[in-house]
């Protein structure tokens, strides 16, 4: 890897993809700190036979340097199957935790911050003391969780899921539990779509199902409210506004916006044509980019996602719904902090035997604690949504 190659390649390559994203950001100086650094990761990385993996959230240098890029179950699964010792996660803390608990003693797990720096709105609005009251209250009752969610939460839940197959996890709920109250979180907006097609799984399998059994946590903790804010302010009427102003374009959603509902409801009451909108996890988006005919496709997600389209499908034009689509919480992976992450083994997350309280777990400047009691419930939920990958 020479450094000035890289530099004058990474400026013409990030300023042709991410120019528009990120305004000023690739200047010639910029670029070469950048390649400077990226030689450095590079050679100690091979030195301690690390993975580096990053999601496809971050900033267009991680797309470049990472071994493995995706999103939260593609980049754990993709860490078991390469049989990883050590594995650098570049993404946010709840995600580096999931890598760990799914992989075990196998691999050692390093992220680059501490958690409530990497953290994610969806953690931090997850209210445990409504958790466990419900819980008291629908003491049969059964929790699908998004794999968006802490350890802990993983660890009092039935099922995780993910923004690919939560409907099948809560028609998978509804065949094994028939009855009972079924909680799905914490992502509201999530929750509702997936509502919406797990009552049509459900209606296409023959079964009557009851919708009020389906539950969507929507409860507000301080400033969160049950939404990942990045995608939460893709508003109501943001998605057919960009529709209206591109007639020619499909558009992509991903099930967390803001805009999810209204877009049902357009769709089904025939305002927005069919055929025009589609809901994807971040994975399934490089896969329906590739096969639609669209020229034009309009992404409403985390804007970091624009960069890997625009590399991977370069004969279609992407354009983010918004442009404040930005997450600080993935934005807050820099190269700096990965360098210091492999020069000084920080911080690694392990498994203690619970010395420390689950819901707020032990971290210093190089170890962050999942007590393995959590770790092993979790593993569980997870593993029964890992059977209908
Ligand atoms: S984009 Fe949203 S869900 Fe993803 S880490 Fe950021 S705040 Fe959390």
């Amino acid at each position: 890897m020479n450094e000035k190659i890289v530099a004058a390649q990474w400026y013409e390559l990030f300023n042709r993809y991410a120019g528009d994203l990120y305004p000023g950001r690739y200047t010639p100086e910029k670029c070469r700190e950048l390649a400077e650094m990226a030689v450095e990761i590079k050679r100690l990385s091979q030195e301690k036979q690390s993975v580096i993996v990053a999601h496809n959230y971050l900033y267009p240098e991680f797309h470049e340097i990472a071994d493995l890029i995706g999103d939260s179950l593609g980049l754990s699964l993709d860490i078991q199957k390469a049989g990883a010792k050590r594995v650098d996660f570049e993404s946010v803390f709840f995600m580096g935790a999931t890598a760990k608990i799914i992989t075990g003693d196998a691999t050692r797990v390093f992220v680059p911050d501490k958690s409530h720096i990497i953290g994610c709105s969806l953690v931090f609005g997850t209210d445990y003391g409504w958790l466990e009251n419900w819980k008291r209250e629908n003491p049969d009752g059964i929790l699908v969780t998004y794999i968006n969610s802490d350890a802990y939460t993983k660890s009092i839940s039935d099922y995780i899921s993910t923004s690919r197959n939560t409907d099948k996890m809560i028609l998978m709920a509804l065949q094994q539990f028939p009855g009972r109250k079924i909680l799905v979180l914490p992502d509201k907006f999530l929750g509702h779509v997936m509502k919406v097609r797990a009552l049509e799984l459900a209606k296409q399998e023959g079964l009557a199902i009851d919708p009020d059994l389906i539950e969507i946590y929507s409860v507000r903790k301080g400033e969160y409210w049950a939404a990942c804010y990045v995608h939460e302010q893709i508003g109501p009427d943001a998605s057919e506004i960009a529709l209206l102003e591109n007639p020619d374009a499909e558009l992509m959603i991903h099930p967390e916006c803001g805009c999810v509902a209204s877009c049902l409801i357009k769709l089904q009451e025939g305002k927005i044509p069919q055929g025009k909108v589609y809901f994807l996890s971040t994975q399934q988006m490089i896969g329906h980019a590739k096969r639609s005919s669209a020229k034009r496709i309009l992404v409403a997600t985390e804007k970091g996602m624009i960069y890997r389209l625009r590399q991977e499908v370069p004969d279609k034009e992407f354009l983010p719904v918004s442009m404040q689509a930005e997450c600080r919480y993935m934005k807050a992976n820099t190269f700096e902090k990965l360098l210091a992450s492999l020069r000084e083994d920080k911080l690694e997350i392990v498994f203690c035997n619970d010395c420390c309280d689950p819901k707020n777990s032990y971290q210093d400047d190089k170890v962050i604690h999942i007590p393995k009691s959590v770790a092993g419930k979790a593993k569980i939920a997870i593993d029964r949504m890992m059977a209908i990958q």
